[in-house]
C-alpha cells in the first residue's frame, strides 16, 4: 500500500520508484565492501574494520540503497 501511493507521487513528479532489498545497507562499506555489524560502533558513526573508511551512518546507508537500486534499474529496465 505504501509503494503504491509512492509510485504514484514518484511518476506525478517525474520521478522513479525502486524497491530494493535493505538487507545489510547500513553495516556494508561503500568504499570496500565489507560487510560487518562492528562497522557500526554507534548508531550515527559508521566505520569500516577492514579499511578505516569513516562516514555518517545514515550516508552510508542512503549510498547502498542507491547503488543497489541502480544496479536493479540496469538488470531490469523498466
Ligand atoms: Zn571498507
Amino acid at each position: 500500500m505504501f509503494l503504491t501511493i509512492l509510485a504514484a507521487k514518484a511518476e506525478s513528479a517525474g520521478r522513479e520508484v525502486i524497491a530494493v532489498d535493505p538487507r545489510n545497507t547500513s553495516r556494508q562499506c561503500p568504499e570496500c565492501g565489507h560487510t560487518a555489524k562492528e562497522n557500526r560502533p554507534t548508531q550515527e558513526e559508521f566505520h569500516c574494520v577492514s579499511c578505516g573508511h569513516t562516514a555518517h551512518a545514515d550516508t552510508v546507508g542512503a549510498t547502498n540503497v542507491l547503488r543497489a537500486g541502480l544496479v536493479r534499474r540496469d538488470v531490469a529496465p523498466a
